[in-house]
């Protein structure tokens, strides 16, 4: 690991100004992803901000019947709370659905949003990468690519979003708050916060230079059934090779409404409203994952996850169905 700079302001405006004037800085918090980036080297931040006492640790009702999640709540904390188990159930399953016990213990909400693919080839400072070392190349689309995108890709990098929390908040309509160096504040919808990569797959976020993160407010609950299904390679600690954020209103079998997003397929968390209008129309699973999977383009090793993603749809369905 190389040698950093260690910072650790008492305000969330100093947080920010630290950021926007040192050179290569990060925030880090529970450091569950940035701290295994430092070893390797594929991180080498000059300055490290530690923001782990900031007042940002808390989850309160909004004056609409919705919730605020404070930067720094814990994701076991998270999946735990009365509210988000009761009105945001799929949120809860996506974050008990994620990493260990331990790591959910240190990770932040915020440090989730802002984790960073798990493509091998990004771990790998041997291999040429564009999302590392921009410019380089990628070696995942010619390479071994079982955990890429099959949605939203570019020639420049087919990495995923790694993130299950992500795909539940995307289903949620969460609203990502942030706070900026002099002093402006933003709040950013999910379908805004991640990007496409584009030419520019370094470019992950709509984070500007210096801004931080604050908190995630979702809207008010909506009725209906809420799950969260992952197929992933092992039972636990492995991420999603497919996954499903659904929350789904019935009445007699039929389904009334319907929000679906989906993770492992792209390089942010995948939601196609047309899919959730073909449900709702037609009833059937496969015509909303005709409309999901549209354009939808294998590099070899990950073709499976076409099928699978119907397939896992289907599944979603008919537990709501049946419920
Ligand atoms: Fe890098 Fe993206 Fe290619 Fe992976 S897919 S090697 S992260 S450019």
């Amino acid at each position: 690991m190389k040698a950093f700079t260690y910072e650790r302001p008492a305000t969330v405006l100093d947080a920010a100004r630290l950021a926007a004037e040192r050179p290569n800085a990060k925030f880090i918090a529970g450091g569950t992803n940035l701290l295994d980036l430092m070893k390797l080297q594929v991180e080498t931040p000059a300055t490290l901000i530690d923001v782990n006492r900031l007042p940002l640790d808390k989850v309160e009702d909004t004056a609409d019947g919705g919730l605020r999640i404070g930067a720094l709540v814990r994701n076991a904390d998270l999946a735990a709370h009365p509210r988000v188990r009761r009105d945001y159930a799929v949120l809860s399953q996506a974050l008990l659905a994620g990493a260990s016990g331990q790591l959910r213990n240190k990770a932040t909400t915020a440090g989730n949003l802002l984790q960073r693919t798990r493509c091998y080839y990004f771990y790998d400072t041997s291999k040429p990468c564009n999302k590392r070392e921009p410019g380089s190349g990628c070696a995942a689309v010619g390479g071994f690519n079982r955990i890429m995108a099959v949605l939203g890709a570019s020639d420049a990098c087919i990495a995923t979003n790694p993130s299950d929390m992500n795909v539940a908040l995307r289903a949620l309509d969460a609203t990502v708050e942030t706070a900026s160096p002099n002093g402006a504040t933003r709040a950013i919808p999910m379908d805004r916060f991640h990007r496409l990569p584009g030419d520019t797959p370094q470019v992950e976020t709509d984070l500007q230079r210096g801004e931080i993160i604050t908190a995630v407010t979702l809207p008010k609950p909506v009725a209906g059934l809420h799950v969260y299904r992952k197929v992933r390679d092992r039972a636990s600690y492995a991420f999603a090779t497919v996954s499903v954020a659904a929350v789904l209103g019935q009445m007699n079998g039929r389904i009334t409404q319907a929000r679906l997003a989906f993770g492992g397929l792209a390089h942010r968390p995948w939601r196609v409203e047309a899919a959730e209008e073909a449900l709702v129309r037609t009833g059937q699973a496969d015509a909303a994952a005709d409309a999901v999977l549209a354009g939808a383009r294998g590099y070899g090793s990950n073709d499976f996850k076409i099928p699978l993603t119907r397939r896992t749809l289907r599944a979603v369905v008919t537990e709501a169905t049946r419920a």
